[in-house]
């Protein structure tokens, strides 16, 4: 089975993604962190730490080397505040970079942990996915893991993972 590159935006959507596809046999991941979204940069290392000690549970090494980059964010999101079309530019950043990655790394698919979560809207995920994955020549491996969303939260608590209560740009932590 090939090595699926997996975006990961933060621990708890992490943790039911990571628990099924560990179970499926022979599977092997690459972890890559790329979230230049988040704001504040503490809340990016509260993020990070807590994805960081969910890997290190399931004896997994993830990659933190990508760098935090708000710039990059701020710049392409000054004009477009308002979702759905803010969503959709967030989802094409990360996913575009992440197939970027992968690329770069011979895989053949990516797969983004985003999916996991019910407050991102999964339709412009899955275009941006595929938009992304078509650019690089590779596959978006899309799973609705919503159905887990119990499960998730269950072994988020039971690993004292920090959860956050807001999306992670400034604009949503202003719209709490
Ligand atoms: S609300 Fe979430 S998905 Fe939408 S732009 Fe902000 S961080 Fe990205």
């Amino acid at each position: 089975m090939d090595t699926l590159f997996l975006h990961v935006c933060c621990g708890p959507c992490a943790a039911y993604p990571l628990e099924r596809l560990l179970a499926e046999s022979g599977r092997k991941l690459e972890l890559w962190f790329y979230n230049p979204n988040i704001h504040p940069q503490s809340e990016f290392a509260r993020r990070r730490d807590s994805f960081a000690f969910l890997a290190a549970v399931h004896g997994l090494q993830a990659d933190f080397s990508a760098p935090y980059e708000p710039a990059v964010f701020l710049a392409e999101f000054a004009q477009r505040p308002s979702p759905p079309e803010r969503c959709r530019r967030c989802y094409a950043l990360r996913l575009g970079r992440a197939a970027e990655e992968a690329a770069a790394r011979g895989r053949r698919a990516f797969a983004t942990t985003l999916a996991f979560s019910r407050r991102q809207k999964h339709e412009l995920l899955i275009e941006e996915g595929l938009k992304a994955a078509a650019a690089h020549g590779l596959d978006f491996y899309y799973e609705d893991w919503r159905p887990g969303w119990r499960r998730g939260h269950e072994i988020a608590r039971g690993l004292g993972l920090y959860r956050q209560n807001y999306c992670g740009c400034v604009y949503s932590e202003l719209e709490r």
